[in-house]
């Protein structure tokens, strides 16, 4: 049994129990708009009394069902492939709540403010930059949404371990730390951090970063062909208990064409696929 398997099935099972699946967690949180990319969804204060989601205690299966595998150790986050803190130049790499932490002070070497790709804001700000690979992909995607008559533009790209613990912290301080985890990223553990992330909203940045972008014709169009330009809309509706996030329409993540392309085909998450799906 592949231990990493045994793990999301543990983590399945300890999100599903916690009724997390109705809740909106977010990797995105970014000050656009005052709210973080915490979307308009009401967050039960019932739930989650077991503790934070990203904490590896599991449950336990029941002793009744014999033919259940024994539970596995802790994995170590070692064992991931696509390293974030060994390998966090990867364009394939895997940022989640339980990966590794991307190294202390990371950047990527290859940040780029494209001047071609518009965004929500005007002027300059970090939030613009994106690993070069991404950005001159991410140019591609929003032409060929042109010739279909869907206008997009940025919303937040890049963001520094620096900002993210900021946004963090001040989550903390307003809700205490188990409601923060629940919807944004622990610093080094957000995908913005590695520069191949972006939120994307319409060209007018109506319901930027929050669920109502979901119903757009906008977020159907990024859902049907963001993976022919080496996208995928990462946390995507129904994994949540996977991905640790729930559906976020506008959080793109670059990984390459091909898997792209088959984790399109195949309708897996990051998280499955390198877990053998
Ligand atoms: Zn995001």
């Amino acid at each position: 049994m592949n231990i990493f398997q045994n793990k999301l099935r543990m983590i399945t099972t300890t999100l599903l129990l916690a009724g997390l699946c109705t809740v909106c967690l977010t990797g995105c949180s970014t000050p656009i708009k005052g709210s973080a990319d915490k979307p308009s969804v009401t967050i039960p204060s019932t739930s989650n009394t077991g503790g934070t989601p990203d904490k590896s205690g599991g449950t336990t299966p029941s002793s009744s069902e014999p033919t259940q595998p024994a539970p596995q150790p802790d994995k170590s986050p070692t064992d991931y492939p696509h390293d974030p803190a060994k390998t966090p130049d990867s364009i394939t790499v895997l940022v989640n709540k339980q990966s590794n932490a991307l190294p202390d002070g990371y950047r990527p070497a290859d940040l780029y403010d494209d001047p071609n790709l518009p965004f929500i804001f005007s002027g300059h700000d970090e939030k613009r930059l994106m690993r070069k690979p991404a950005a001159e992909a991410l140019e591609k995607l929003f032409a060929g949404a042109k010739k279909d008559g869907i206008l997009l533009a940025g919303v937040s790209g890049f963001r520094s371990y620096e900002l993210q613990k900021s946004l963090f912290d001040g989550y903390v301080q307003q809700q205490g730390e188990a409601e923060a985890r629940r919807y944004s990223a622990v610093p080094g553990h957000s995908e913005h951090q590695t520069g191949l992330a972006i939120d994307v909203s319409g060209s007018t940045g109506a319901c930027a970063a929050e669920n109502c972008f979901g119903d757009t014709q906008e977020a159907k169009w990024l859902a049907k062909h963001a993976y022919e330009y080496g996208f995928i809309i990462r946390y995507p509706q129904g994994k949540e208990a996977i991905t640790g996030y729930a559906y976020e329409s506008w959080h793109l993540r670059y990984v390459g064409l091909e898997l792209a392309k088959t984790l399109n085909d195949k309708g897996l998450t990051m998280e499955e696929y390198f877990a053998g799906k």
